[in-house]
């Protein structure tokens, strides 16, 4: 079986104390079933606590936050759980974040989340950030569709070499980028495996852009679910800033994310819109990028509604398309 991953991928060690934002803020963290019957089994004064703090809604259990933290949160920035009874004792959500796994059956991708502090540290500071494949035994039947994932794979490292072609401007890569998500779309429709060509899709595209509207969409995520004040802040009062060459590591990561889920539903293009899109609003939203990305992350990627809203959005809301876009990029 394939394993594929970020070459930095296991380079991520938690700072806990040291967090300069920490998982154990802001949302209720989803417990697995199993640790769930755990918890709610425990004698003592950590039991006692658990059994108060933990609630079942649609078929879920999740801990409540209190006062903007986790109950489990202890002063020196650790974890109770962890501390009384050992790291094996963590339920899966917190095991595992902010490590992806994405398990298709006869391979699997990991990956990190953005919008943990430390793994956007890594991501953003990394030279030479690409994906790494090794084989291990084991594996299971593909669960997917073949055919399709042929395409997405192929297609996938096509648009990472085009984000990743310093010989363009980073808009210049993002319009690619962008277009040529246009053409994988319709290959994975069952259209023919054309070459890109970049000069033709730069001319098309300079004929399409119309002026963009950062205000509207900036407007769009204000109506979205908000996890924090400062990102509710960052959306009403933004700082605009030229767009960065860093930009390339969130698309790239966004690419490397999405890219291969669009076999569960063979929606390709509305990814491809999410990454051009999380590059124009951290760039509106200015400041520094690594930070600004990381609260996107948090805000958005998290939030399985927002980013289901988002992706109908990218097809649907009116500072979303194509030509706003291109012109956000080019004009
Ligand atoms: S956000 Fe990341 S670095 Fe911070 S406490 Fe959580 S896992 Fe550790």
């Amino acid at each position: 079986m394939l394993i594929t991953k970020p070459n930095y991928f296991d380079t991520f060690r938690c700072i806990a104390g040291s967090c300069p934002d920490s998982c154990c803020k802001e949302w209720d963290v989803q417990v697995d079933a199993a640790s769930a019957a755990c918890y709610r089994n425990l004698p003592g004064a950590l039991g006692n606590r658990l059994r108060e703090v933990l609630y079942d809604e649609d078929g879920e259990t999740y801990m409540a936050i209190t006062d903007g933290r986790c109950p489990m949160w202890r002063t020196d920035g650790l974890c109770r759980i962890q501390a009384e009874l050992g790291e094996s004792a963590l339920c899966k959500t917190c095991r595992e974040f902010p490590r992806l796994t994405h398990d298709y059956g006869d391979f699997i991708e990991y990956g990190l989340e953005l919008s943990c502090p430390e793994a956007a540290r890594i991501l953003f500071a990394s030279e030479d950030a690409h994906l790494v494949t090794e084989e291990i035994p084991g594996g299971e039947s593909p669960e997917y569709d073949t055919e399709a994932m042929e395409v997405l794979k192929r297609t996938r490292k096509t648009v990472l070499s085009i984000l990743s072609d310093h010989s363009r401007s980073v808009e210049e890569a993002l319009v690619l980028a962008l277009l040529y998500g246009y053409q994988a779309q319709a290959e994975l429709d069952g259209g023919e495996c054309l070459s890109f060509d970049a000069e033709a899709a730069l001319a098309e595209a300079r004929a399409l852009a119309k002026p963009g509207d950062s205000e509207a969409m900036a407007e769009f995520f204000q109506s979205l679910e908000i996890l924090t004040e400062v990102w509710r802040q960052r959306l009403a009062s933004p700082s605009p800033a030229v767009p960065s060459e860093k930009l390339r590591i969130l698309a790239q990561y966004m690419v490397e994310r999405y890219w291969l889920q669009a076999v569960s539903d063979y929606d390709l293009y509305s990814r491809v819109k999410f990454m051009v899109i999380a590059c124009l609003l951290v760039t509106y939203l200015g400041g520094d990028l690594a930070d600004t990305a990381q609260l996107f992350s948090k805000e958005i990627e998290n939030s399985a509604e927002n980013v289901d809203i988002l992706l109908d959005a990218a097809y649907s809301h009116p500072a979303f398309t194509d030509d706003k876009l291109l012109g956000l990029l080019m004009l």
